[in-house]
């Protein structure tokens, strides 16, 4: 579970996020959609308690920067951060060893599902774009959290791939996890959301549940995004 309240970050003058409060219930997705600069890396940085800010962030209901969330928090970053001299197995090991858990089934049936288990040799370096997100995506999920944050995470990758990592999204909410995913692309997000967060200029300007879409994300998207 994911709870912001009041989250403000500002660089100088300017507010990145301007006072976003939302939550995520455990076993649901959402979507933080908006067009590049919104603010939606910021949102999700803050989450990470990687940058300074002001407000609360609680996962499971712990602040942020306590070790307790940290171990139940997984973060997907826009740019995938590989060890280029680092082996695929050798990244998950290193993360097993930080978090101090080491469930292989789990990681084998991510590696199976994300198309990785013959990769599992490779150097860092070796990796193409999308085989290193999704080599970032296994890492994240490795330690199994429960609260998932996911920044642009079809960017890069295959139709394949994209369709692979939509199963594991669903996966992930089946299993009970709190889930949030940004994104600048409406159509990509089809069918995988229980909210969606429509972000602007640091503020969240509208959010949705599916149940009350009559119109499509796209054209939600644009006249919210659009109007003056
Ligand atoms: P998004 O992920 O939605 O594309 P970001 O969160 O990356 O947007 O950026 C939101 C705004 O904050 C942008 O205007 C960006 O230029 C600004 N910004 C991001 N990081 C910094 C920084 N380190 N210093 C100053 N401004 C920043
Ligand atoms: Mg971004």
């Amino acid at each position: 579970m994911l709870q912001i309240e009041n989250l403000t970050k500002s660089y100088g003058r300017f507010k990145a996020v301007d006072g976003v409060s939302l939550s995520i219930k455990d076993g649901s997705i959402a979507v933080l959609m908006g067009p590049n600069g919104a603010g939606k890396s910021t949102l999700i940085k803050s989450i990470a308690a990687l940058l300074r800010y002001k407000g609360e962030i609680l996962i499971d209901g712990k602040p942020n920067r306590s070790l307790e969330a940290k171990r139940s928090l997984g973060y997907i970053p826009e740019m995938p951060a590989i060890y280029d001299l680092l082996t695929v197995s050798e990244h998950i090991q290193f993360i097993q060893r930080a978090y101090g858990v080491f469930d292989d089934e789990h990681v084998n049936r991510l590696l199976e599902d994300l198309e990785m288990t013959d990769k599992q040799k490779k150097l860092g370096k070796e990796l193409s774009k999308g085989m290193q997100q999704k080599l970032s995506i296994i890492c994240a999920l490795a330690s199994r959290p429960r609260t998932i944050v996911f920044d642009e995470p079809l960017v890069g990758l295959d139709p394949h791939a994209i369709k692979s990592l939509k199963q594991t999204i669903l996966a992930l909410k089946a299993d009970g996890c709190a889930i949030l995913i940004s994104t600048h692309m409406a159509d990509s997000v089809e069918g995988l959301w229980d909210t969606v967060h429509i972000m602007k200029d640091g503020k969240i300007l509208k959010s949705v549940d599916e149940s009350v879409g009559q119109m499509s994300l796209e054209d939600l998207y644009f006249s919210i995004t659009e109007a003056k």
